[in-house]
This record gives C-alpha cells, structure tokens and sequence, in this order.
C-alpha cells in the first residue's frame, strides 16, 4: 500500500472547458449577452429555453430571430458532453453514459429510475485523487477538475431524456442529484458549489430543484465540510468512511492519514448540527476486510458517542468488485449480522440496493473499461 498523499485542494485550471451558459449568474449571463451585441432580455429567454425547456438545439428557439439563434448557441452553450457509450439495465430503468470531454477526458454519469424518484449520479472529476483501493476511478489518478457546467450538464441530459419520454416509465423529472460518479466533490469545491447552485436557483435561473435531493459525498475533507456546513445550502451530506478505526481505514481511504476517523466523523456530527440535516455514512461491506462483527460494535460506537438524537444514518454498500481487485462482497449472513448490530444499538441502518451492478456501475468502471 503506498503511503503517498493526493493532492487535495483545486488543481490549476489548465485544459479547462470553455464558457458555457451554466458557468454564469444572472447577472453575468445579461452581461456576456449585451458585450456580444444582443440585448440583455435575450437571456431570460435563453435561460427559459436551456434550465425549463431543456432545448440546446437552436433551431427550437423559435422565440429568437433565426440569425441571433445560432449566434448565441454558438458562444455560450458550446457542446461540453460528448457521449462515447450507453449502458442499460434494470429494465431500462439504469442508464449509464460515458462521456468524453473536450480534452478527451472521460467521464460517467448514471441515471436510475425508481418508482418515486428519479436519481442522477453525476461526476465532479476527471478521475480522482484520493486512491482508495476499492474504487476504479481511484486507481487511475485525477486528470483534471471539471466546470460547474460540465457537472450542471450531466444533469441537463438526464433531465432532457426524461422529459422527452426517452427513458422507461414516461415522461418525468430528475428528482435527486448524488455526486458519487467520478471525482471528491469536495477536491472541487468551487465548481462543484456553482453546479449545486444553478441545480438549485429557480427557473428560469436554474434547474430550481431542492437543495434536499442532492447528496455530496467526501472521504472526509474536514476543512471543506466546515466550509459546506457555512454555505446555507441544505444539501445532505454522505461521508465514505468505510472502517470505524484508523488502521483500517488508513489503508481503504488513503486521506484518512490526513484527517482520522475521529476528525471526520466529528466534521460530519457538526455538519447535522449545523444544518439539521442527517449526514449518511458510506459503509462499503467488504468481505473478511472491514465486516466483521467487531467492527459493526465499533461503528456503532463511533456513532453513539456524538449522540442519539438521529443525526445519522448508516448506508452499507455490497462492494462492487473492480477487475482484478482481491476483494468481494461480504457473506450474506456476515452482512445481516453487521445489519443486526448495529440495529440492536438503536443506530440507523439500511443496505442499498445496487442497481447496475451489471453495467459496471460503481464508481469509475465503465471508463475504466473503456481505457
Ligand atoms: N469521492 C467521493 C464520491 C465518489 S464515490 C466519496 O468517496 O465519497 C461514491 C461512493 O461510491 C463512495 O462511498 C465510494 O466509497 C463508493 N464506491 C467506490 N467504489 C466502489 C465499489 N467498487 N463498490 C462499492 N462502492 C464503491
């Protein structure tokens, strides 16, 4: 296990994308519209046609006279998103897309439909640089932060397909945005705040979605949690933690020999307590690694110690074995067990369902695949 830490904080914005409509406020958006010779209502009306229509072809602005149309589609919503592959399974009710990036990045994006909600797993880098030894996207590195708008469209598309009756079940809506696709969120707090704020500002302005259905995951940055927990933005929180211990967990999530798992889970306790918001703790169930019943008592414990006062939820995830990892799921009684544990110390538990498990989807397989 090497011991090297990844870089944490923004890399430089070299082989960024370019501007896009979702990279602007408002205010920025009228601004840009006016210096390239358009007038400033013009970006009302193109807000209206790319947040609340989901219309990026030009040529369905039947609004705007034909010869602005294109001028405007062609300096403010550059195509960002290029698809290479689609995955489905589930009844076509999981769609997965890979996605290649102006600069031949690759990323994935997962769309899942369920009877009440629709949920859009997004991806906030290319790759990712914490290296947990579990996870595809971790065993190739990061190669680059991505924009506000190259996350904000991932959400777009998923949005547009469903509006369009193009996916299983008929016309509907995204409901709930997770950034579990590739990438730390908050390695990229900037853009990843930017997406989370044109998902949430009221059409036309934005997607107007609930700050409740979108869900940041982190292995634990203490200081951007902080810095989240002071955004008055209420988005849930999910914290990877994997292991109740360090040594374990010094090993599955490598930053944790940055900020242990007693600075974490107390970054997470503060984080209810600051928004009223339950965090979810990530517990991927590895088998004979981290599941035995010793670690169940532990976990539990771990939580307890900050309080009873439901300010937790533990969300145990079969691991999803990448190519050519040692590691598998856990026995389903070992599993049950851990269930039961942590039950039976009034701590509450669920084991996700895991949809797309044959279309690779945990993090980073599918582009993996594809490299
Ligand atoms: N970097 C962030 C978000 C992306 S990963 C984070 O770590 O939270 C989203 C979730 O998928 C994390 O809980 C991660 O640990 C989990 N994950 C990664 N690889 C997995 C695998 N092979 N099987 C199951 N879950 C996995």
């Amino acid at each position: 296990m090497t011991k090297t830490l990844p870089l944490v904080f923004e890399a430089p914005r070299r082989g960024q994308p370019p501007r896009h409509w979702a990279d602007l406020t408002p205010a920025e958006r009228r601004e840009v519209v006016e210096s390239a010779g358009h007038r400033a209502f013009r970006a009302r009306q193109l807000s209206a046609h790319y947040f609340e229509g989901l219309r990026t072809d030009p040529a369905e602005w039947t609004d705007l006279p034909a010869d602005v149309r294109d001028d405007l589609a062609n300096a403010f919503m550059p195509q960002l998103l290029n698809p290479v592959r689609q995955t489905m399974c589930d009844d076509d009710t999981t769609v997965k897309t890979l996605w290649k990036l102006h600069d031949g990045s690759l990323v994935e994006s997962v769309l899942m439909r369920y009877p009440d909600r629709v949920t859009m797993c997004v991806s906030s880098q290319a790759g990712c640089g914490m290296a947990c030894p579990f996870c595809a996207t971790g065993q190739g590195g990061l190669q680059r932060n991505m924009s506000t708008a190259e996350i904000v469209e991932q959400v777009v598309d998923g949005a547009r397909r469903l509006s369009r009756g193009e996916i299983a079940g008929g016309p509907g809506r995204v409901s709930n945005v997770v950034f579990m696709g590739m990438g730390e969120p908050l390695a990229n707090y900037k853009p990843v705040i930017g997406a989370v704020r044109q998902l949430t500002a009221p059409t036309p302005d934005g997607l107007g979605m609930s700050a409740r259905g979108i869900t940041v995951s982190t292995v634990g940055l203490v200081p951007r949690m902080h810095q989240l927990a002071s955004e008055n933005l209420p988005v849930t929180l999910a914290l990877s933690l994997h292991a109740p211990d360090d040594e374990l967990r010094d090993e599955l999530v490598p930053i944790n020999t940055r900020w242990n798992v007693d600075e974490v889970v107390d970054a997470a306790w503060e984080y209810a307590k600051a928004t009223k918001r339950r965090v979810s703790i990530e517990y991927i169930l590895i088998r004979d690694i981290n599941d035995q019943a010793f670690r169940a008592d532990l976990l539990a414990k771990v939580m307890k110690r900050r309080g009873t006062w439901g300010w937790v939820h533990v969300n145990l995830i079969p691991l999803n074995p990448t190519p050519g990892s040692k590691w598998t799921a856990s026995r389903r009684r070992d599993e049950d067990e851990f269930v039961r544990r942590l039950e039976a110390r009034g701590v509450p538990v669920t084991v996700r369902d895991t949809r797309g498990r044959e279309i690779d989807g945990a993090c980073g397989q599918l582009a993996a695949t594809e490299k």
